[in-house]
């Protein structure tokens, strides 16, 4: 069987967020179930030169855009034996960031019709096309409107999976009609229009023939006006298409033992693991205390990861002797919320802006607790790679997290971290002040992380399930 993924970011070319994990590591799970993936994605600046250097071109075509033909590119390369093709034009993708311009429409509609143009350039056809988010969410449209009477396109078979419903891509109906050159009938309540605008999310949605999402729980979620974000009415007409597969993580990338970015390599050591925090503590002027308890975060800085809540009662929780660390990008009054916490706090708050993948892991490598309330989350990574390096997570009982951690129970003595339900910042303090009592506990301390060892977060059982979709979707 042959799979193309479709997607925006991959690792280790480009990434983000969490998809760039998943795309990444997924591919490499199918193959040993027998499925052959290749990868499709933009050829950004960003992509390592290393990489950039391998490329061989397959082809050079033209790409339809509205009244404009545009330069494409198709080329290929294998990184970690995964074969990944790359679609070139450098005024659409050699930019400085990967998403956030003003013409982000134009940039993944030139990208969509480019996978489907790029198909005939291929020794054969996918059997499916994996697309991933909205980014790719009018490839389905296209390849069953535009793309239906080329021979062989008719037989590929299209699961969109969704990562994160609240980013659609919706925009203005006239902007998307122009460089689809579609008629009104593409706009219909059935169609990519919504509330007025035009939805590559919504294109995803209905015209996909199956549908996944990255977590049982959130396949729930987003069925319901609250987690919906105004496409729950079409995710239920679509439920029975509708597939919770969890993601997991590269196992081999993500290991403590391994990973060279880890000052000191650990597995089962709970005093190894704490030399990593008097070396991160050391490295970005923390006061150097091994038993002050070390929360981590290493996050986009988003309302989504609960940030506000964090805000509200991170006066009270520093009333505790803890430290904390986070590491990461996004909105500005976040931002702010932190460094004015950095400034009450020196010594016990740093505060790290940016993207940085080896600050990242010595920081999972290093913390006691890793704190995640978010909002809402589609699955989550992050706190599987907490898990991975023996990090106790804090979260918020939704989605991927309600999952994949379960709130320590110290009766039986089972779990794996710690939970509350609502999204309310003294729920989240509560939990944090247990959590921390239990941390002063040691016996109860080492059955916590022992429980979270003892799990496996890779992605063996989950390509199973991506196996059985896939078998169901060629029939
Ligand atoms: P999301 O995809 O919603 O951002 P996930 O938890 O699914 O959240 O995945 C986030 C991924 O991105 C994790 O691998 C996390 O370590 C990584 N990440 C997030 N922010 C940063 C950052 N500033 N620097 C390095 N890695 C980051």
């Amino acid at each position: 069987m042959k799979v193309l993924f479709a997607a925006s970011e991959a690792m280790p070319l480009v990434k983000t967020g969490g998809l760039a994990d998943v795309v990444g590591a997924l591919p490499k799970a199918l193959a040993a179930q027998g499925i052959d993936v290749t990868v499709i994605l933009p050829k950004y600046g960003e992509i390592p030169k290393e990489i950039a250097d391998r490329t061989v071109t397959l082809a050079v075509m033209d790409v339809q855009l509205g009244w404009r033909r545009q330069y494409c590119g198709l080329q290929e390369v294998y990184v970690d034996g995964v074969r990944f093709l790359l679609v070139d034009n450098e005024f659409y993708f050699k930019r400085g960031y990967l998403y956030g311009y003003g013409d982000e429409a134009e940039r993944f509609a030139f990208f969509s019709f480019a996978v489907l143009e790029a198909l005939a350039h291929l020794d054969a056809l996918p059997d499916i096309i994996h697309c991933h988010d909205w980014q790719t969410g009018l490839i389905p449209f296209l390849l069953k409107t535009r793309y239906s009477n080329l021979p062989g396109y008719r037989d590929i078979r299209t699961l969109f999976t969704i990562h994160n419903l609240q980013y659609q891509g919706v925009f203005s109906r006239d902007l998307v009609q122009d460089l689809l050159s579609t008629g009104d009938e593409a706009f219909t309540k059935d169609g990519l229009e919504f509330y007025g605008g035009a939805s590559c999310m919504k294109a995803g949605l209905r015209f996909a023939d199956k549908l996944s999402t990255v977590s049982y729980t959130y396949s729930f979620e987003i069925q319901g006006e609250e987690y919906g974000e105004k496409l729950d009415g079409v995710i239920r007409q679509r439920a029975g298409d509708l597939w919770g597969i969890l993601n997991g993580i590269d196992t081999e990338v993500y290991d403590p033992m391994t990973d060279p970015n880890v000052v000191v390599p650990y597995s089962d050591s709970i005093p190894d693991k704490r030399k990593n925090k008097t070396a991160l503590q050391r490295e970005l002027g923390l006061i150097v205390d091994e038993k002050a308890p070390l929360i981590g975060i290493v996050s986009r800085l988003t309302r989504q990861k609960g940030f506000d809540l964090i805000g509200e009662v991170i006066d009270e929780m520093m009333k505790e002797n803890v430290q904390l660390v986070v590491l990461g990008t996004g909105e500005q009054g976040i931002e702010s919320m932190l460094y004015g916490a950095q400034q009450r706090y020196p010594g016990r708050i740093v505060v790290w802006y940016g993207f940085n993948e080896s600050l990242a892991r010595r920081i999972y490598a290093a913390s006691d607790l890793y704190l995640m309330p978010s909002r809402f989350e589609p699955c989550g990574l992050s706190q599987l790679i907490a898990l991975r390096y023996r990090t106790v997570p804090i979260v918020r009982e939704t989605g991927g997290l309600k999952d994949t951690v379960e709130s320590y129970n110290e009766f039986t003595g089972t779990g794996n971290g710690f939970s509350f339900g609502p999204a309310s910042a003294y729920d989240l303090l509560f939990t944090v002040k247990r959590a921390l009592a239990f941390y002063r506990k040691p016996k109860h301390w080492e059955k916590i992380v022992e429980n979270g060892a003892a799990r496996d977060y890779g992605w063996a059982s989950s390509a199973l399930l991506y196996d059985k979709l896939y078998k169901e979707l060629v029939g």
